[in-house]
């Protein structure tokens, strides 16, 4: 989707509420109070009605935009310029670009599309070969610390980072190199081992394999996957056995750096739900925008 296909596409807020409507109608209307899944439009309301039991389910309710008095045409256009540019656009800029005078309206929008990310990424599980690593995000400054005393004050986030990796052969050179698919970030609440065995066991499934290095917290994996080969830290090993995962935090660090700047604690899960999502999606090219709708879409309950 670009700016011109946008404009020509919804060029107000019924366009945008028609489109949101259809989308919902795919993913199918769950009635909340009976859980029926037949309902009647009610044109003049924009509501839907449960056939068995009249309950009505208006255009946002059980979606991310619920509690949102924003019109669909601002959220739309938000969603828009998220997925136009591949580097990502902060909020600051997001305002700017949006003509709203509220940054704090715009940055909450942002977030509540990030988790709707999160939640269309949750749905699934990563099989076969797993590469599986843990990065150090810098999360902030330590309260009274100059941030001049270097790297002592920040306070870091440990992140697990897993991708799915087929190993492949050239059939002329016989070389192997692995090839990537999806990726998974979870920050971890701490450094037990019980953190990343269940991020590991919320996130791969069983009959996969996971490659690590000899790290302490993960003598107990092969208790959630079918195999777990691990192999000494070396250079050898991060640029061959864990070669994706070592590409996907590098290059989310860049990413956070580059736009976020200091991203605090508690929404860090958030940016790498969204760089999660748009990497997983790294080949849909303009189709992203209608993903990212259908994801917003989808009603939580
Ligand atoms: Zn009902």
């Amino acid at each position: 989707m670009n700016i011109l296909k946008f404009i020509e596409n919804f060029p107000d807020e019924t366009s945008c509420r028609q489109h949101f409507k259809n989308k919902r109608e795919a993913e199918g209307i769950k009635c909340k109070k009976c859980e029926c899944t037949t309902h009647y439009w009610l044109k003049n309301k924009w509501q839907w009605q449960c056939k068995d039991c009249k309950f009505r389910t208006t255009l946002r309710s059980g979606t991310i935009m619920e509690n949102s008095n924003l019109p669909f045409l601002l959220w739309y256009k938000c969603i828009a310029f998220m997925t136009m540019s591949k580097k990502g656009i902060s909020a600051l800029e997001m305002q700017r670009q949006l003509g709203h005078k509220r940054y704090d309206t715009v940055w909450l929008m942002m977030h509540k599309i990030r988790s709707a990310m999160g939640l269309r990424d949750d749905l699934y599980k990563l099989e076969g070969m797993v590469e599986l690593d843990e990065g150090y995000f810098t999360k902030g400054i330590r309260k009274g610390s100059k941030p001049k005393r270097g790297r002592g004050s920040q306070v870091k986030s440990n992140v697990a980072v897993m991708a799915e990796s087929t190993e492949i052969e050239d059939v002329e050179t016989g070389e192997k190199s692995r090839q990537c698919r999806y990726f998974k970030m979870r920050v971890l609440e701490n450094h037990m081992a019980g953190s990343i065995e269940q991020a590991v066991e919320d996130n791969i499934e069983f009959e996969s394999i996971i490659l690590s290095d000899k790290s302490t917290s993960y003598v107990n994996l092969s208790d959630y996957v079918e195999v777990h080969i691990q192999q000494k830290s070396d250079k050898q090993t991060t640029v061959e056995l864990l070669k994706w995962v070592h590409v996907a935090i590098s290059n989310a660090k860049r990413w956070l750096l580059g736009i976020h700047h200091m991203v605090k604690g508690k929404y860090l899960q958030n940016y790498l739900n969204e760089f999660c999502y748009k990497l997983n999606r790294r080949y849909f090219g303009p189709k992203l925008f209608d993903r990212v709708i259908i994801a917003t879409a989808k009603s939580y309950w």
